[in-house]
């Protein structure tokens, strides 16, 4: 078994962000296990494309391949119960007066984070990797840099461990997040993120553009395309 400095869990919803995580990751670090949650998300697609996408890391990547370890999903089917959010819910998605859209669950990322840590407590994974990002997202508070790491010093005190919480993404924009992927995997990864990854909050799979699927119109989407359109611009330049 590899040390505990070397074994790390990746937050792995199969989203772009993730998966570029995941990459970074397995740069990294010589064990890498994933966590993916199933919280009753109206885009439950996307537990299918995740389990798409580590196929293909384990099998397009060969330096990779033996570094990917166990995949959990947990299920967190209490989020419903917590009220409704266009998230959970099959509801129109409009930003709401205190500038957030209604898909913002509060706290999500502060669960998905808390699960995680119970996860690599007990399977000595001393490193904890997520997408948050800071710069470029649609304002969740729960994404920001001082809420991880005020729960990173929650979450060693009350478990009494060592955790390192690693947000490589948090003050890049969705362009840089395409470059890194291509720094780290090169036009193979870039490939595999455009085709198999899943942003969309609607679900929608059905309309192919050049960012990859989804309805095109959802805060999602929108950060998506845009992201992908300055990486592309710049890389022609
Ligand atoms: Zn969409």
């Amino acid at each position: 078994m590899a040390d505990n400095n070397q074994r790390a869990l990746v937050l792995f919803s199969g989203g772009q962000d993730s998966a570029t995580c995941l990459a970074w990751a397995l740069d990294r670090f010589a064990h890498v296990e994933t966590i993916g949650f199933d919280y009753g998300q109206r885009h439950r697609i996307e537990l299918a494309c995740r389990k798409n996408v580590l196929h293909a890391f384990g099998k397009d990547f060969p330096a990779w391949r033996g570094k990917l370890g166990e995949d959990h999903v947990v299920s967190l089917p209490f989020f419903r119960d917590l009220g409704h959010t266009a998230m959970t819910s099959d509801m129109e998605i409009v930003f709401e007066e205190n500038g957030l859209p209604n898909t913002f669950v509060p706290g999500r990322n502060i669960f998905f984070l808390t699960t995680a840590a119970v996860i690599a407590y007990r399977r000595s994974l001393k490193h904890i990797i997520g997408g948050m990002c800071e710069t470029d997202y649609s304002g969740y508070p729960d994404c920001r840099d001082d809420t991880i790491k005020a729960l990173q010093t929650a979450l060693n005190l009350g478990l009494d461990t060592r955790l390192v919480l690693h947000t490589p993404l948090m003050w890049i924009g969705k362009a840089d997040t395409w470059a890194m992927a291509e720094r780290l995997g090169g036009p193979a990864l870039v490939e595999l993120i455009r085709e198999e990854t899943h942003t969309c909050y609607l679900g929608d799979r059905g309309q192919k553009h050049p960012w990859g699927y989804g309805c095109g119109s959802c805060p999602a989407c929108e950060l998506r395309a845009k992201g992908y359109g300055a990486f592309v611009a710049r890389a022609g330049q």
